[in-house]
């Protein structure tokens, strides 16, 4: 072979060589290029997904994506989201908003961090990795199908815990402990953001609906939800029933123990009616010494039971004052209830027909001596 053909053959070969490598090279850019893309996608999904969460202005609307859109976005099996709600008043705020909870399976409450039996998450950091059902099963309660791994993220505001947003997956290679949590920590960061902005939101329309003495619901209220419930026990088929309540003598306590001492007592008294009732119940102060109760779901039985137990829990002890003086009282009671068959016409004129019932009978447990259940 002469010298010219070696030449061509090596030449043609580092032809070819560079021709694979260069394929080589190309199939590794075509490569990074779709990874590319499909970060970019799922950076544009989170952004859109971030996005709407930050415009959520109510409890139940951020919720709402959190459940329908978090999954997708982030291609997971499994999300739920717990809340901590140590003394039930945001289910009992919730629930007087009348924010259907039962809408949310995946949506938990509870009562104290250390509830959830994981002492790892008390450093409000992520964690990942297996699921165990001993550690998270409070946090999955409501999934059918476990998952295989897990991301349970602290919701933290102002070095407050106000819940975890648990993710799962059924695939166990999903969520590692050696994974990085950075972005995890942002989504969990972003979401506590937002619900305390919603929370805050709710809150407000909360106030302007409740006694600010008492705590319990005002009119304004009341009345609303009065409609709401003639109306919703008129389509679904059940009787409600209507308290009206009244402290006896209360003027005398005002007279013995000043306004302070009689303020302390409407308190107490509201308390202690509460205590009786179903979250799903209505309390509301109407004015003075006056609240009224509606109870959904309740025949003239059920109701005479509450009424029962209400009179007795107000007479059965003494009120402490705040000036650590003691007072006795006691509340008379009407009571009376709309059965679905008298739930007719318009919704307004059966609110106005129960409540002046409610009244009537109410005067009548005065006049028969008062401390008593009266019904009409
Ligand atoms: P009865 O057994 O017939 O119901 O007698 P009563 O004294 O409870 O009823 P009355 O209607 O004569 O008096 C109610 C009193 O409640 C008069 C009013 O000064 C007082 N009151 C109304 N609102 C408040 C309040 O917010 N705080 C306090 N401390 N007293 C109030
Ligand atoms: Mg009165
Ligand atoms: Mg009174």
């Amino acid at each position: 072979m002469d010298r010219a053909n070696v030449n061509a053959r090596r030449q043609a070969q580092s032809l070819e060589n560079l021709r694979v490598e260069n394929h080589a090279l190309r199939t590794q850019l075509d490569d990074i290029l779709e990874l590319a893309h499909r970060n970019q996608s799922i950076l544009a999904r989170h952004q859109s997904f971030e996005l709407k969460i930050i415009g959520a202005s109510h409890f139940k609307e951020l919720i709402s994506y959190i459940f329908s859109e978090l999954a997708n976005t982030s291609d997971l099996d499994i999300v739920t989201l717990a809340l901590v709600d140590p003394r039930q008043d945001l289910q009992q705020m919730l629930n007087d908003l009348r924010i259907d909870l039962q809408e949310f399976p995946g949506l938990l409450f509870v009562r104290h961090e250390h509830e959830l039996q994981t002492k790892a998450l008390l450093s409000y950091k992520p964690l990942l990795g297996k699921y165990q059902s001993h550690l998270y099963g409070n946090l999955y309660r409501s999934c059918a199908k476990k998952p295989a791994s897990v991301a349970v993220i602290p919701l933290v505001r102002q070095n407050r815990l106000i819940g975890y947003l648990n993710l799962g997956s059924f695939c166990a290679e999903r969520f590692l402990t050696t994974m990085a949590t950075d972005f995890i920590e942002r989504l969990g960061s972003i979401i506590a953001i937002c619900l305390e902005n919603v929370l805050n939101n709710e809150r407000l329309v909360y106030i302007g609906l409740t006694d600010p003495l008492t705590n319990v619901s005002n009119r304004r209220y009341v009345e609303q939800r009065t409609l709401e419930e003639i109306a919703r026990a008129r389509r679904q088929s059940y009787g409600i029933a209507c308290m009206y309540l009244d402290i006896d003598f209360f003027k005398k306590i005002n007279d013995e123990h000043g306004h302070q001492g009689g303020d302390d007592v409407l308190c107490e008294v509201a308390k202690r009616i509460k205590a009786e009732l179903r979250l799903s119940d209505t309390l509301g102060r109407f004015g003075g010494e006056e609240f009224v109760v509606l109870l959904i779901n309740a025949n003239l039985q059920d109701a005479m039971l509450v009424a029962e137990r209400i009179r007795r829990s107000i007479a059965g002890k003494p009120f402490t004052l705040s000036d650590k003086g003691h007072c006795s009282t006691t509340i008379s009671i009407g009571l009376t209830t709309v059965s679905e068959k008298h739930n007719l016409g318009e919704a307004t004129a059966v609110a106005r027909e129960m409540i002046s019932r409610a009244d009537r009978a109410l005067y009548d447990a005065k006049r028969s001596g008062r401390n008593q259940v009266r019904c009409e």
